[in-house]
């Protein structure tokens, strides 16, 4: 079967594309996802579910966002057009908005009054409260203690969205043991609960269920370079964490064999070093979290800790799709380190006037490098998938700490 959205494979009926996904996880937590599954199944392509939602993501959103051409980025380059995927520009400053507006609608649909969480940057929690918010739904967003007290000012956030941020004591206090104590509240709760999750990862449906709430992000870029150019772009590029905001631009140019797609994954303090978080680059195909996916993991299978320099793109695996992309070759997957990210927002405030998300400045390093490399008028597009402004007061913070020096280096050059 296809997705007649993005015209590329849908998983099978148990969530495999190809050998990866699938759904791993304790017998009580068999039948709370099988509602999840056939209620997605159910109003994905209902005429009322998607009213609904398309008016928010149009009235609260601010979608749709524009495609914008770095006239300025592109010239000094001197190769290919650079276009930026504004996702930036979405209320509350990313592409998690989308994903979170629409697991409420279905939530709503599903009679559940209560939505839970984990989140380990904050982000999610912060997109899930918003979204909460809107539709009157108590939300309770578990974290690891740690990660409540490395992210004080997200916390402060939900909690002004009505939000209750539950700070996890247990284990290493960090997002794995949010998401444990997360899936206990929702094996107790599950008649009530709704999870909420925040990338293309875990079990069935919800990788399947997350690209669908962030396809628009592909099929608008689409029509708006082709409206702007009249041809396809030459390379899609983005960011992957877990992987929704790259799946999201990807999916619907799946069927275009004439445009690569590229993921970009954080190679962190160096490919060589072991703090980075590349997992399809340097992963084996393994379980963690519910399903199976390229996973940085030791020899007992167990999820290896990792770094990133973006708190969005610390993360052992990735979505089942992008391991299906890189097993078949269709798409390619390359790394950027924490430096050249910086340098990267660095240079595109500089330049461009924009402020990215240490997330989206691995997509933005890469893609000024591919530019450079390709021909005058050859296209790409990247996703700016999130604002930086949340990113400002740590990288001030690594420059008064000698850690980070503000000579723009590199392309600039
Ligand atoms: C969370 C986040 C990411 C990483 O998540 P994906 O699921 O891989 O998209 C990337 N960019 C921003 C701005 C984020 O907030």
């Amino acid at each position: 079967m296809t997705d007649a959205a993005t015209g590329n494979p849908l998983p099978d009926a148990k969530g495999w594309f190809g050998e990866f996904g699938g759904r791993f996880v304790p017998p009580q937590l068999e039948p709370v996802l099988d509602e999840i599954a056939e209620a997605f199944e159910r109003y994905r392509d209902d005429e009322d579910f998607n009213r609904e939602y398309e008016y928010y993501l149009r009235q609260f959103v601010g979608r749709p966002n524009p495609l914008y051409l770095c006239d300025k980025l592109t010239r000094q380059q001197g190769g290919a057009k650079i276009y930026l995927k504004r996702e930036d520009l979405n209320h509350t400053g990313a592409h998690k908005i989308n994903n979170t507006l629409g697991q409420v609608l279905l939530a709503k649909r599903l009679g559940k009054k209560r939505i839970i969480a984990e989140t380990g940057a904050g982000q999610h929690g912060v997109a899930t409260a918003t979204a909460c918010a809107l539709f009157d739904m108590e939300c309770i967003i578990y974290m690891g203690e740690i990660d409540t007290e490395r992210q004080a000012l997200n916390v402060f956030r939900m909690e002004l969205l009505g939000a209750k941020v539950v700070a996890v004591k247990r284990g290493t206090r960090t997002l794995k043991d949010a998401v444990d104590e997360a899936l206990e509240d929702l094996i107790t709760n599950y008649e009530t609960t709704y999870y909420m999750l925040g990338s293309a990862v875990g079990p069935h449906p919800y990788p399947a269920m997350v690209k669908h709430f962030q396809c628009m992000i592909g099929r608008e870029a689409r029509e708006q370079i082709l409206a702007a150019e009249g041809r396809l772009p030459d390379a899609v590029v983005a960011c992957v964490g877990g992987g929704s905001n790259a799946i999201g631009l990807f999916a619907p140019f799946y069927d275009d064999r004439s445009v690569r797609i590229i993921g970009v994954e954080p190679a962190g303090k160096g490919l060589d070093t072991g703090e980075h978080a590349a997992s399809i680059t340097l992963g084996k195909p393994g379980i963690i979290h519910g399903f199976k996916c390229y996973t940085l993991s030791d020899e007992n299978g167990d999820p290896l800790p990792v770094h990133s320099v973006a708190a969005g793109l610390d993360y052992p695996g990735v979505g089942p799709e992008h391991s299906f992309y890189k097993a078949t070759g269709r798409g390619e997957y390359v790394s950027v380190t924490d430096r050249e990210a910086l340098d990267a927002f660095v240079e595109l405030a500089r330049v461009e006037g924009i402020i990215p998300a240490i997330e989206s400045a691995h997509a933005i390093a890469y893609a000024l490098k591919l530019a450079a490399e390709m021909e005058p008028g050859q296209l790409i597009v990247v996703n700016l998938s999130g604002r930086g402004d949340k990113d400002v007061r740590q990288v001030a913070g690594m420059v008064e700490a000698g850690e980070y020096t503000l000579e723009v280096r590199g392309a600039m050059a």
